[in-house]
């Protein structure tokens, strides 16, 4: 398997206003021809960073890939300092400059004299057009090394390297095939899902995967690689399946569907109807599920009822319930969901209604106290949760439990 390093160049990416984005669209590219990007450089408008960041990226990789500091002005120095790092002279191309001087002509203006320094090519390097721009890019072997020295504007950047720097690198590659798998669990931690997972994945040689948590799940990632197409695909679907049978329920998409996906095509299967009734997450449940093309065939209605009025005069509840236990409680959510059921005339109803904080909380129930409630056609129910975190992700992770509660009604 073949190594990649990519560098991204200019001061600007590392400010709080600008992130690097090429690095991110060529590691998709380059994975897909099997090639693994296993370390990035964001390195400023600063020749010796730039000249050592360069170096070392070639002792280490087989490929590397550097964007951005190829503009005409002084802060622009990518030409000089890759040159240093490689032990090469920059030559001027007269063909370039009088190329340059045509495309300013068609603009109706004169080139300014700063944009010879676009002229200037590293000394038996290929150079690679730029259909977009002015900087031609620059592709060169050193002891089997591959360099390639790309434009920073993604538009220039992208074009650039599938043009000329893809056909390469595939060709060198030979043929890879990968194929990715991405299973998500809810209900577990991720030393938990590793514990039984890691006995399985490690014992697969050429596959990568990774557990990672994200949020409010954690994700499996398997890739496989093989010269074979079929191989890798049997290969990473294997292991899924191995994967996704040890775990159980708790794996609720192993494709990498999201949870509000794969609920929605529970109900489509069943030809059921869902309603919500939402007061802490405000709504969150509604828009995740709405976010779904084609959600119209089983959602019906959602309400946030946020005051304890709305969730007497909308839901129905009683005063009784929520003097008694709280708006806050087992009951109160479960009222929620037979009331919502009843209003809106669905087969399920899910509720929310919990504490996001920062405020409000107490030692009985303290900030992250949320309860979610289910109501169907013979069964009322509901759950407690304290969950950690911020306002956002109190409220993210509650609306995911609701949904993966359902979702474990339906299975
Ligand atoms: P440069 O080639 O350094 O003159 O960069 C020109 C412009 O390209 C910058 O101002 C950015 O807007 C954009 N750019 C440069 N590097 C990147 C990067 N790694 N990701 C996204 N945009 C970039
Ligand atoms: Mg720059």
């Amino acid at each position: 398997m073949l190594s990649a390093e990519v560098i991204a160049i200019g001061s600007e990416l590392l400010t709080p206003d600008k992130t690097d984005t090429n690095s991110l669209w060529l590691t998709r590219e380059l994975n897909n021809i099997g090639i693994e990007v296993m370390l990035k450089t964001v390195v400023g408008d600063d020749g010796a960073r730039l000249e050592e960041a360069v170096s070392d990226a070639l002792r280490r990789s087989d490929i590397v890939i550097t964007t951005g500091g190829l503009g005409p002005t002084e802060d622009d120095i990518t030409r000089q300092f890759t040159a240093n790092a490689i032990g090469r002279k920059l030559v001027y191309h007269d063909d370039i400059e009088a190329h340059l001087r045509e495309r300013f002509k068609a603009w109706g203006r004169e080139m300014p004299e700063i944009n010879k320094r676009q002229a200037y090519v590293i000394d038996g390097a290929d150079i690679l057009p730029n259909p977009n721009g002015s900087a031609v890019g620059m592709m060169a072997e050193i002891d089997g090394k591959i360099l390639a020295i790309l434009p920073g504007p993604p538009r220039e950047n992208q074009a650039m390297f599938t043009a000329h720097v893809f056909p390469k690198l595939k060709a060198v590659a030979g043929e890879v095939y990968v194929r990715r798998r991405i299973l998500r669990v809810s209900g577990l931690g991720e030393s938990a899902v590793d514990e039984i997972a890691a006995p399985i994945y490690t014992s697969y040689k050429d596959v990568q995967t990774s557990v990672l948590f994200n949020k409010s799940e954690v994700e499996i990632h398997v890739a496989a690689r093989s010269d074979n197409a079929d191989v890798s695909k049997a290969t990473a679907d294997k292991l899924a399946d191995e994967l996704a049978a040890a775990l159980g329920k708790a794996v609720f998409s192993t494709d990498g569907e999201t949870m509000e996906q794969v609920v929605g095509s529970q109900l489509k299967q069943r030809g059921e109807t869902l309603s919500v009734a939402e007061s802490c997450t405000g709504g969150l449940i509604g828009q995740r599920l709405t976010d779904v093309p084609g959600s119209s065939a089983y959602f019906m209605e959602g309400a946030i009822t946020y005051s304890n009025e709305a969730k007497m005069r909308t839901l129905g509840l009683s005063a009784e319930i929520l003097e008694q236990h709280g708006a806050v409680s087992a009951e109160c959510a479960e009222a929620m969901a037979a009331g919502m059921r009843k209003y809106a005339g669905t087969d399920h109803a899910i509720s929310i209604t919990g504490i996001a904080g920062p405020d409000g909380g107490s030692d009985e129930k303290p900030v992250g106290t949320v309860f979610i409630g289910y109501a169907g056609a013979t069964v009322v129910k509901s759950a407690k949760l304290v969950l950690p975190g911020d306002r956002y992700l109190i409220r993210w992770r509650s609306s995911q439990a609701a949904l993966d509660y359902l979702r474990r009604q339906l299975k």
